[in-house]
């Protein structure tokens, strides 16, 4: 391979790939990798993409964005906190992005969360009590737990550890930027998309970000799904 410009090893890989098909890895047209792969790009190559895979570890999302989020199969796989084993006593909740800085919607939200997550308190202790025949505990306590966590709000935060390849990522993100998408995800995938750049710019820099009508961060994308 005769390599040209920066590049990161998920791009070099990505190179590595597309070159292989033609044989091409003496580089015949002086491209850098950046320059490589925006062409694979403009082209609609996205196989060439599957081969970089990102891992990202997110937390600070509430269970509903990370149930839309778990939507997005081909390409991607998860590993998120399970309610059934984890005690949610001391959890923290995710202000949805519109209540966020009105006071009186916030406090309101914050007594509500507080409510449930006390409810979900009595709910684990008078399971353990109902089931207090159950000699094993830590079966016992995911009894409790997996029947009281259906009092936990929407909002209760979970931590999620998401590997998709840049194509998967691609295409999730162009969705999810979007401003068609909901306020919480959306502010998720343009915080991925920024790490993304980083760590990749010639995979992702083609995606635009921008504040929209609606005063939040939303992103386009130059190069389409494909
Ligand atoms: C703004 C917005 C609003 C939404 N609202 C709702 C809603 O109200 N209700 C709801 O249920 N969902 C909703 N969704 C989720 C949406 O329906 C999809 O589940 C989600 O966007 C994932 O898309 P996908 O299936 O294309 O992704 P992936 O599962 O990652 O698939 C990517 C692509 O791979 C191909 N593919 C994957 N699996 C298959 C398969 N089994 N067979 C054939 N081809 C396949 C398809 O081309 C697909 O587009 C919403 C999504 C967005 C962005």
């Amino acid at each position: 391979m005769r390599w040209l410009g920066d590049s990161t090893p998920g791009e070099r890989l990505a190179e590595y790939a597309g070159r292989l098909c033609y044989m091409s890895q003496h580089n015949p047209v002086n491209r850098t990798t950046a320059d490589y792969l925006d062409n694979i790009k403009k082209q609609g190559h996205g196989s060439v993409l599957e081969h970089s895979v990102y891992v990202l570890l997110i937390e600070g999302i509430s269970r509903s964005c990370s149930h839309e989020l778990v939507r997005h199969r081909a390409g991607f796989g998860y590993s998120q906190i399970s309610q059934r084993y984890v005690d949610e006593s001391h959890a923290a909740f995710v202000v949805p992005p519109a209540i966020l800085g009105d006071a009186k919607l916030e406090a309101d939200w914050e007594h509500q969360v507080a409510e449930a997550q006390a409810a979900y308190v009595r709910a684990v202790e008078g399971l353990m009590e109902r089931y207090a025949w159950v000699s094993d505990k830590v079966h016992r306590r995911k009894m409790a737990r997996e029947a009281a966590r259906s009092v936990l709000p929407n909002a209760t935060e979970v931590k999620i550890v998401v590997s998709g390849n840049a194509r998967a990522w691609r295409t999730t993100l162009e969705l999810r930027c979007g401003e068609g998408a909901e306020l919480e995800i959306r502010r998720m995938a343009i915080a991925c998309l920024r790490a993304l750049q980083r760590e990749a710019p010639a995979l992702f820099s083609d995606f635009e970000i921008y504040v929209a009508d609606d005063k939040q961060e939303a992103a386009r994308v130059t190069y389409h799904k494909v």
